[in-house]
Parts: C-alpha cells; sequence; structure tokens
C-alpha cells in the first residue's frame, strides 16, 4: 500500500463577507486532520460583529439578488454547478483531509453538489404561483416570493453537500445566506465560496463566518432581519435554535438526528439485505443520520444472516481517507468515548460483541480516531443503543417473529428520520411502508436522498424538507394579491 499522501491544496482561511475575504476578529482555531491528528491549517473567527455584517451584507443584497432577471440567476447557478465539476478533486481532497472520509465518498458527495447546484437552477424557473376563480372584474393571485435572508448551519458528517444542499434552494429562491460551518471542517465551506465567488454570484448573497457556534447561533436567531434560519445537527442544538428563532418568529428548518430501523423479513433478498447494510453502515463510517441503526431481523433467517454480515464486516478495510479504503477514522476522540459507552452498557445488560468491539490505537491508526467496524448481537430496550443514535461503525442486531411487533419496535424512537425494510411481499411493502413513523422509507433499497425526492423527518429528527420540490419552498413565502379592476 503506497503511503504517498497528497498535501492540503492552497485553500483560504478567511471569513467571507459582502464579496471580501476578511480575517476575522477572534484568534484562529486549527483544523486537525482526523486520520492523523496533526493540524492543517489555522482559520479566521467571527464573532458577533462580524456575524451582525455579515447579516446587513445579506440584507442589502436581497432586494438586488431577488430583483435580477431570472435567467441570469439561473446562468450564475448553473455556472457554480459547472465550476463545482471542474474543481471536483480539488473539493474531495480537501473534504478527506478535514472530516476523513475516503475519497471515492468524498469524490460522491461533490457529485451529489454538482446535481444539487443544476436541479435548483431549473426549480427557480418553476417557482409558480396560482391564480383562484375570483367575482366578476377581480383578481385573487397567489405570488411565491423569497423569505429574505437566511441563516443556515451545518454540520461536519457531509461538509460539503449540507451547505450546498442549503445554499442551491436558498439563492435559486432569490434569498441572501449567511453560512456557519462546522468549526472541524470549515475547508469545504471556503472551497465553495471560493467557486461561488468565482461564478459571479454579487456580493452579499453568500456569506461565510467561522466562529463560536453559541454565539454565531445567537446572532443569527436575534435578528430580526434574518427571516429563515435552516439547521442541520444535532436534535439539542435544533431544539435550541427552534427555542431561539421563536423571539423573531423566523421561519425554520430543523435537519436533526436520526436511529434508523432497517428490517429484514424472511421473506427478503437476503444478500442484498446484508450488501445494502454494509454499504450504508459503513458509508462515512456509520457517522450519517440515515444510518441504519437497529438491525431486526427475522427470527427464521437471524442465523443465516448474521452469518453472512459477519463474512462481510471482516472485509471491510479501515485507514485513512487517502487510502483505497471502506472506512475511514471517526471525527474526533469524543466519538469513540461515545460508541465505547454505547457498547459498554449493551454489554453490561447481556448483549454480545460478534466482531470488533475496539478502538484501533496502533501502527498505522495511532494518531487517528479510528474504530473497529462492530457486530453487536442480542440488543435488548433497556440497553441505550436501542434509544440513543449510534454515530459510528456499529451493527446492533435484534430479532423478532412478528409483524406488528416489530412495526411497533422500529417506532419506539424518538426519531423519525429514515427507516428500511426488506421483504418481497407486496402487500406487507404497502402495510409497512404506511406504518413506519419515519419521513423516509426504503424499501428493498436504501436510496432515500436524491435531488429530485423530498429529504426530513418528523417528530424528533426534524421540521421541514430539503431537495426535491418542496425543497425551495421552504424558502418562498406565500403572498395573496386581490386586484380590482375599477
Ligand atoms: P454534530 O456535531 O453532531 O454535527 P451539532 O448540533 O453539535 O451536531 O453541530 C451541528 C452544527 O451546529 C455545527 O455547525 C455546530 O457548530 C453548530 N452548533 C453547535 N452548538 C450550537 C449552538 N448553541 N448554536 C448554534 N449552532 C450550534
Amino acid at each position: 500500500m503506497t503511503k504517498e499522501r497528497s498535501k492540503l491544496p492552497n485553500v483560504r482561511t478567511e471569513l467571507f463577507i459582502d464579496g471580501k475575504w476578511k480575517d476575522g476578529s477572534e484568534e484562529r482555531v486549527a483544523v486537525v486532520n482526523p486520520a492523523t491528528g496533526e493540524e492543517l491549517v489555522k482559520i479566521a473567527q467571527a464573532n458577533k460583529e462580524d456575524t451582525k455584517r455579515a447579516i446587513e451584507a445579506a440584507k442589502v443584497a436581497f432586494p438586488i439578488w431577488a430583483g435580477m432577471e431570472l435567467a441570469e440567476r439561473v446562468k450564475i447557478l448553473h455556472r457554480i454547478g459547472d465550476l463545482i465539476e471542474e474543481n471536483a478533486d480539488r473539493l474531495a481532497l480537501i473534504m478527506t483531509l478535514e472530516q476523513g472520509k475516503p475519497l471515492a465518498e468524498a469524490k460522491a458527495e461533490v457529485q451529489t453538489n454538482i446535481e444539487n447546484m443544476h436541479w435548483n437552477a431549473e426549480e427557480a424557473r418553476r417557482v409558480y404561483g396560482e391564480t383562484i376563480p375570483a367575482p366578476n372584474n377581480h383578481k385573487f393571485e397567489v405570488k411565491k416570493q423569497p423569505v429574505g435572508v437566511v441563516g443556515a448551519i451545518t454540520p461536519w458528517n457531509f461538509p460539503s453537500n449540507m451547505i450546498i444542499r442549503k445554499i442551491a434552494p436558498a439563492i435559486s429562491a432569490g434569498c441572501t445566506v449567511v453560512l456557519k460551518p462546522a468549526s472541524s471542517t470549515p475547508l469545504s465551506a471556503i472551497a465553495l465560496f471560493e467557486l461561488f465567488e468565482e461564478a459571479g454570484l454579487p456580493a452579499g448573497v453568500a456569506n461565510l463566518v467561522m466562529g463560536s457556534a453559541s454565539e454565531i447561533g445567537e446572532t443569527l436567531t436575534e435578528s430580526k432581519d434574518v427571516r429563515k434560519l435552516t439547521f442541520t445537527g444535532s436534535t439539542k442544538v435544533g431544539q435550541l435554535l427552534y427555542e431561539q428563532s421563536g423571539k423573531t418568529l423566523k421561519k425554520i428548518s430543523l435537519e436533526l438526528g436520526g436511529h434508523a430501523p432497517y428490517i429484514v423479513f424472511a421473506d427478503a433478498a437476503i444478500d442484498e439485505a446484508v450488501d445494502t447494510l454494509i454499504k450504508m453502515k459503513f458509508r462515512n463510517n456509520g457517522q450519517a443520520c440515515t444510518s441504519p441503526n437497529r438491525i431486526f431481523v427475522e427470527e427464521s433467517i437471524k442465523e443465516k444472516f448474521t452469518e453472512k454480515v459477519l463474512k462481510a464486516v471482516q472485509n471491510v478495510t479501515v485507514g485513512s481517507g487517502q487510502e483505497e479504503v471502506d472506512a475511514g477514522p471517526l471525527i474526533n476522540e469524543e466519538a469513540r468515548e461515545t460508541i465505547d459507552a454505547q457498547l459498554r452498557d449493551a454489554t453490561e445488560k447481556g448483549a454480545k460483541i460478534l466482531f470488533g468491539g475496539s478502538r484501533m490505537d496502533e501502527g498505522e491508526y495511532k494518531n487517528g480516531f479510528f474504530y473497529q467496524p462492530t457486530v453487536v448481537d442480542g440488543i435488548t430496550r433497556d440497553m441505550d443503543i436501542f434509544y440513543e443514535e449510534t454515530f459510528g461503525p456499529v451493527i446492533p442486531l435484534l430479532s423478532f417473529n412478528d409483524e406488528d411487533k416489530v412495526i411497533e419496535m422500529a417506532n419506539d424512537s424518538n426519531f423519525g428520520l429514515a427507516s428500511y425494510f426488506f421483504t418481497s411481499d407486496l402487500r406487507r411493502a404497502e402495510k409497512v411502508s404506511s406504518a413506519l413513523e419515519y419521513g423516509l422509507v426504503g424499501v428493498n433499497n436504501s436510496g432515500v436522498s436524491q435531488s429530485e425526492t423530498p429529504f426530513g423527518g418528523v417528530k424528533f429528527s426534524g421540521l421541514g424538507r430539503e431537495n426535491g420540490r418542496q425543497g425551495i419552498e421552504e424558502f418562498l413565502e406565500i403572498k395573496f394579491v386581490h386586484t380590482s379592476y375599477l
């Protein structure tokens, strides 16, 4: 295996406010490579005043951007998509270095960005209004208009796509944006903003502030000028932002945690169910809110299924994302501690680790945050892992022998984002997909996230939808106009 590794490409390290790159007012903060523990670079940090300047820039730019000839706006949006495509390798390398995911996955994420950008550019042309039958000499008209300035806060697990997923529909709708990316992955954000500038996005339309999450979060939520907040991250922070946004009555979208059930019925195509589980579980090393976290297997096939899973997990390769591996490191030490704690609790209560179960600290793994691919069997409802989101490479197995019971168990969660099940019975496919209290259901597949389909959750997994024709609606306000022809 070659150890020749690429260095961090030249990338800016400043804030981007009103079309200019600026140093922040606070001390710079390091970005760390989670595969090696090494510092990559130090990044400028915004304080409240910097954030307020960014909001002001977005406010000033809003009427200009919203009023721009639509064809011109669409052209700029497509140009951003084209530039992302031209810079795909660079964006992917930056992402792998700061976040850890394998390069192939980083490239796939950039590909999703390209699709999201072009999709939303075209959606800008389809912001249809309505006319409603009215009395003679009157017109009832429903118009859709951009909400105004948008505050966006994004997480580190998909450091590039979570930004495009928000900014693409926002600016397509005619809104302007202030973005705060996750502190551990600001470089992917900066690299995208370099392309926004190159594409000719007017000054102030998209502004970038890195820095203290609570300070920037408060400034965005307190501002009356910010009319919409869009957030992806933990349920805890989502609840806080929802509360904070109440004072200024913002529109809000929250894409929060998940704890996806993955149900395999005895009549399922078992090999496909195993392959899909492995693909989904080790995607981003389990650090995804759609990751299968509770694997319910019908008792009569449990042994066979477990055997196949164990065989597949043994082949999962772990290492630096710059090598050709299936799984990279976790994001930080805390992530490993959470997994250790969940596994400790489960085994103390009777669960059995069938494979893995430990950190990887030796040799090439020494300074990174690596964890063994893990299979744990015998999960029950008294264990934390049944209810708490697992953000890592752990496959927890449960068994069941009754359709209604497994539906009840799958729904026994505060979360309601993604769910999956495998069956070859059409009647069951209908029944179970209706009964699952989740915003996303994969039946015999895991494809719950595409540019053209609505993504989002119910219950503690959040509010609103991203992607699809519903995605852009989140950034639009409805206006009713009644005209009399006097
Ligand atoms: P995770 O770290 O699991 O992605 P978080 O909710 O902690 O989930 O982080 C998601 C984003 O929310 C990050 O950009 C983080 O900096 C930001 N964040 C964390 N705490 C706050 C807060 N109090 N107010 C606003 N944003 C926050």
